[in-house]
């Protein structure tokens, strides 16, 4: 009975949570084959579909929020022209032509391919520092946290796990 309990209680909290957000099915990206940004339905998967798609690795990054290690990930030190796209649905995320070396161990951009295809939230997960999270605006993929230490011309520093992204080299 308590168990039965408890899962009512936490599947009506589940509901309110998401009950605040954004709940939106639809989403509209940004296609540099088009040039053009047109309305997509939003890709909801359930953590054991993830799972199944996905390694260990990114899905811990990609769908829990973690945080590769520092000059550890593919494409920190990785300098060759194309777009990186999200791991998990594949959406063009940030060009090559806005990389640059940041120091910080992680890939770095000061701009995405457009401003709809990447998400900002509120992160306060850590107790003293509110921080800005990114991720993926078709399927909630975690990315990283954009930062406002960045070069010109937008100042911003995009600082995004390499497991979560793919990398598409320009043809
Ligand atoms: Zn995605």
């Amino acid at each position: 009975m308590h168990v039965i309990l408890l899962f009512l209680v936490s599947a009506t909290l589940a509901c309110s949570q998401s009950g605040s957000r954004k709940t939106s099915s639809h989403v509209r990206i940004y296609q540099s084959s088009t040039k053009a940004t047109i309305q997509m339905d939003r890709i909801q998967k359930s953590d054991d579909e993830w799972r199944a798609l996905l390694s260990d690795e990114v899905f811990r990054i990609a769908r829990k929020k973690g945080t590769e290690r520092a000059f550890t990930g593919a494409y920190w030190n990785h300098h060759a022209s194309g777009t990186y796209v999200c791991r998990c649905c594949q959406t063009e995320l940030f060009p090559s032509t806005t990389k640059y070396d940041s120091g910080s161990g992680w890939p770095s951009f000061y701009a995405p391919v457009a401003q709809s295809n990447v998400e900002n939230h509120v992160d306060r997960s850590l107790p003293y520092e509110t921080r800005t999270e990114i991720t993926c605006a078709r399927c909630g993929a975690h990315l990283g946290h954009v930062f406002e230490d960045g070069p010109k011309p937008t100042g911003l520093r995009y600082c995004v796990n390499s497991a979560a992204l793919a990398f598409v080299p320009k043809k």
